[in-house]
Formats: C-alpha cells, structure tokens, sequence
C-alpha cells in the first residue's frame, strides 16, 4: 500500500498519522517523546513507532512516500535543519531530515509545528483547500503561517509568516522573545493580555483582575472570562488585543489577499467574542476590496492540524506528479 507517514512532534508527545496518497486518515496514534540525552532519542522512537504498524497496516517505511515532520522549533525549510529546540532539549543545528532519512529509508521533509499546524487547517480544515489562507495561533505567543497559492510561504530563512513579529505597538512597550519591542505577541497572545491589563491597571482600580495584577499570578483566562462578566480593565483589554490583531490581519490582506484568517489556539477558546471585536476593528482597517469573500474561522482540526500538515507537506513535496 502507498502511505504517508507523518509526525507532530512536541515536547511531552509525538502524534504519529499514517494516510493514503489523498490525505485521508488511516490510523493515528501518540507516543510519548523522551528528551533525555539532548533529544536524541526522538527520531529513533518516531521510527521504530512507524515500522511497529507496518505488519498490521501492509506498508515498508522504506517504500512510502514519504515522511512529513512537524518540529517545535525553527526550522531551515530547505535544509531540514532544526535550529535549536528548547522543548526537545536539543542545543545547536540538528539534521532532522537527514538523520530520519538515513534512519526510515524514506524521503523526508520537515517544517514547524506552526507552519504544519497551518497547512493542515488549510488542506483539511477550516480552510477547506481555500489556496489563500493565513492561520494564527493565540497561545503564549502568537504564531501562526500563512499559505499562498496552496503552499506555505517560508521566505528567504524561514521568517515569512511569522505573525507574531509584526510591529504593532509603535509605542514598544513591551520586550518580546525576539528581542524586540512592539510585536503582536506582546500585546495579542495570552502572555500579551496579561501585559496590557498590568499597564492600564492603575486606571481601573475597582476591577475584579487587580489583586491578580499585583500577586503576577494573572492569567489571559482569567481576563477573557471577566471580559465576558463585564469587568472594565478586561474588556479594555480584550478590544485593545483585537484592535491590535485587526491592525495586523489588515496588513497582511494587502500581501496574500486571504480568503480565510483561521484562529487556533488557547486564547481563540473565546470564540465569537474575540473574533467579533477583531472584525469590528478589522471592518474599519481592512483596503476594502479585500473584505470581499474573506471569512474568520475557527481551527477544526484541534491537536491533529500538525499531523495533517505534515503528511500535507509530503504530498505536496516529495510525490511526483
Ligand atoms: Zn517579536
């Protein structure tokens, strides 16, 4: 049988996908993901997972069609190179690609875990196959890719849909991981919310948040459920993170002229009412023409969007035509 195989690899677990040459889902399954000694452990573990199915499912690794992988980590797309992985416990330049080919005997492709996470969405999704698509994921920061004309733009070093390094708050108030000030994330992420209510705290002194604010124990749950009760420091913050993401979508509609923004993530858990405030804001900044047949959705695909992605990547990559 013609497979393909395909990993997300995260931090505490691997989620391991065998599909058909038409991306439909044959099995699925997890294991865990042991990071001791530097990570390398891993890719054996992802291997030796693969070939456990083979009997059972009639492939050979070596004769797939290929392997797709998603790594927590940035990625050299062209190389399949791991640049570092805090959450693999991996130091330095790794060879993924490489060393899983040597390994499986199976052409291999690898990108991260936000990039595959987004073609999945795409090519199984909430996207529905839409070639124009851009996902952004409200998490501790905000990542995100996007897709134009079917394919994941990756730039010149990998940069090109990085979402959550766009400067949107000129005023640069906040240091984010990249080492500047400014980016989306600082102000639109879970980490972003607690940012702004701990800024404009002082003015709302009878808010619910406060005692929070002060303790440092505020979560963006925390802010997005007294938002939702009413409190006024938190809804402050809500419309100024929508705001924010509005400003940032509306630069990006003038690049790839997107025909769905898909929002996934811990902080997109607030649905309607995040999204609702971001088009309120969006309708007002978007170049208007390309309002048209531009649609917010909600991710569909939840923890498997990465294992679609990657067998999405293979299909796109490495099947000859
Ligand atoms: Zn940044």
């Amino acid at each position: 049988m013609n497979v393909i195989l395909a990993a997300d690899i995260g931090g505490t677990s691997c989620k391991l996908g065998i599909f058909d040459e038409e991306l439909n889902l044959i099995e699925k399954w997890e294991i865990p993901t042991d990071i001791s000694e530097e990570g390398s452990h891993i890719l054996a573990d992802v291997h030796d997972s693969f070939r456990s199915k083979e009997e059972s499912l009639n492939f050979k690794v070596e004769e797939s069609l290929g392997a797709g992988l998603g790594m927590p980590g940035p990625v050299d797309f062209e190389k399949g190179i791991l640049n570092g992985c805090i959450n693999l416990n991996m130091k330095g330049k790794r060879s993924i690609a490489t060393t899983f080919r040597e390994l499986s005997g199976a052409a291999t492709i690898v990108d991260n875990d936000a990039n595959v996470a987004a073609l999945g969405e795409q090519s199984r999704g909430a996207g529905h196959g839409h070639s124009e698509v851009v996902m952004i994921t409200l998490g501790t920061g905000v990542g995100g890719g996007v897709i134009s004309g079917g394919r994941l733009i990756h730039g010149t070093g990998g940069s090109g849909g990085e979402i959550g390094h766009i400067t949107v708050d000129f005023d640069g108030r906040f240091q984010c991981n990249c080492g500047k000030k400014g980016c989306l994330e600082t102000v639109a992420s879970a980490t972003g919310m607690v940012n702004l209510a701990g800024y404009h705290s002082d003015d709302y002194e009878n808010s619910v948040l406060s005692a929070a604010v002060k303790e440092g124990t505020l979560t963006s749950k925390a802010i997005v459920d007294a938002a939702m009760t009413g409190d006024p420091l938190a809804e402050f913050v809500v419309e100024e993170a929508a705001r924010y993401l509005a400003a940032a979508m509306s630069n990006i509609s003038v690049i790839t002229n997107p025909g769905y923004f898909i929002f996934g993530g811990g902080v997109s858990r607030a649905g309607r009412y995040l999204t609702d405030k971001i088009k309120k804001y969006y309708d007002t900044l978007i170049f208007p023409p390309a309002a048209d047949d531009m649609e917010i959705a909600m991710a569909e695909l939840g923890n498997d969007a990465g294992m679609y992605g990657a067998a999405t990547l293979v299909k796109q990559y490495l099947i000859k035509k």
